[in-house]
């Protein structure tokens, strides 16, 4: 039988969330057995692979390589879980939007309040660009379920994971009706 094939993605957030799930312990063991983790900060996967069943996608949408993973994400995924609040809300990582302009900032923060040598810290292909503000996941693709908390227990992961492996109905938002299993 295949594997379910699941990725968990990172995008602007603290890894929080994804040290959540790590409190799974024991169980992630028992979860290696049963899927193929295609794609993950936690396995040194440069790509988004194709056909990946499932994405646990932690963070906002802040800077231009969030924007362009999270589009191959839903391009390549049948079931997008918004994972934690900062990808459910924008929540800490969106605090930025009432500050204005993230170049404004950014001069105030490394050249205007520097001690020394201010410089910004804008190294085309090295750091990326930040977006103009600070978008939860469904202000930029559709999700398909949502998973709150900051970070959401561990506990609440795996019965989503479980529900989701026992083949079990997901409900779409506004969009199809997924069985796995
Ligand atoms: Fe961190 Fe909370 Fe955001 Fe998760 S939801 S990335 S734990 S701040």
């Amino acid at each position: 039988m295949n594997k379910l094939r699941l990725a968990t993605v990172w995008l602007g957030g603290c890894s929080g969330c994804h040290m959540s799930f790590l409190d799974l312990d024991e169980w992630l063991f028992e979860l290696a057995h049963r899927v193929d983790l295609v794609y993950s900060p936690l396995a040194d996967v440069k790509e988004y692979p194709d056909r990946v069943d499932v994405a646990l996608v932690e963070g906002a949408v802040a800077n231009e390589d969030n924007l362009h993973l999270i589009r191959q994400v839903r391009e390549r995924t049948r079931l997008v879980i918004a994972f934690g609040d900062c990808a459910v809300t924008g929540n800490v990582t969106a605090l930025r939007n009432v500050l204005g302009d993230p170049e404004t900032l950014l001069h105030t923060i490394y050249v205007e309040r520097a001690d020394t040598a201010g410089q910004m810290p804008l190294a085309p292909g090295i750091v990326p660009r930040l977006l103009d503000r600070v978008y939860p996941v469904h202000k930029v693709v559709p999700v398909d379920v949502y998973l709150p908390g900051c970070p959401p227990p561990a506990q609440r992961i795996r019965a989503l994971l479980e529900q989701i492996l026992a083949g079990g109905d997901i409900h779409l938002t506004g969009r199809e009706m997924i069985r796995f299993g």
